[in-house]
């Protein structure tokens, strides 16, 4: 990991603008109502979880500047049931909370003294981090769903940088979860896609074979 909190919070503003670029292509019910890369899942759903996700980080970082516990989400089933809910909202509505959600979770970032960032705080999957851990977080979210929204978004948009730190990542979290994770030959992008499960360019392993699937990461 050779990231900095710097990355973090750039890649956070490109990953924004990212999402909003390909979610204002997208701004009408018929278009956000269809499906989504995700299994399950239109563009709804996704939009409401993106945007339950900044709500959820900034409930991190109230954690960190008050000192009072405050979870991510109440629960798993309540994370469920609001992006459900979401999904059956007016594509105003899901946008309007986006950027709005966006804007309040940057004005977080920015309240944050260099010692504040240091506070430790608990994710949605328990594990315990400082909260200069969430910018990274943000930025996985922002810009792998950027691409899951379908809306003409690839790996290749996304920056060399994220793509180095998130693909070392995948492969360290595969590798400590046993599961073997070959070298493969292709584009940096195509990699990284093919790492985080998502639909990928030809790839192919030493002995000229095609990369198996290594199944969903995110
Ligand atoms: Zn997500």
């Amino acid at each position: 990991m050779t990231r900095t909190l710097e990355d973090g919070l750039r890649w956070v503003s490109e990953g924004t603008a990212l999402l909003r670029r390909a979610l204002d292509g997208l701004a009408t019910d018929d278009a956000l109502g269809a499906p989504s890369a995700l299994p399950g899942w239109t563009r709804k759903h996704l939009l409401a979880h993106i945007a339950a996700n900044a709500d959820a980080l900034g409930n991190l970082i109230t954690w960190a500047k008050t000192g009072v516990e405050t979870p991510m989400y109440s629960s798993t089933g309540q994370r469920n049931a609001d992006i459900e809910a979401g999904a059956g909202r007016p594509a105003e509505e899901l946008l309007t909370w986006f950027d709005r959600s966006t804007g309040e979770l940057d004005a977080g970032f920015a309240s944050l003294s260099e010692a504040e960032w240091g506070y430790p705080v608990v994710t949605a999957q328990g594990r315990t981090v400082p909260v200069s851990e969430t910018p990274w977080m943000r930025t996985r979210e922002l810009m792998v769903h950027a691409v899951d929204l379908d809306g003409g978004v690839t790996f290749a948009d996304l920056p060399e940088g994220f793509l180095t730190e998130l693909s070392d990542e995948i492969r360290a979290k595969r590798a400590a979860s046993g599961q073997e994770v070959p070298e493969v030959d292709g584009s940096h992008a195509d990699v990284t896609a093919w790492l985080a499960g998502r639909e990928h360019g030809p790839l192919t392993v030493a002995d000229g074979s095609p990369a198996p699937d290594l199944g969903p990461w995110l």
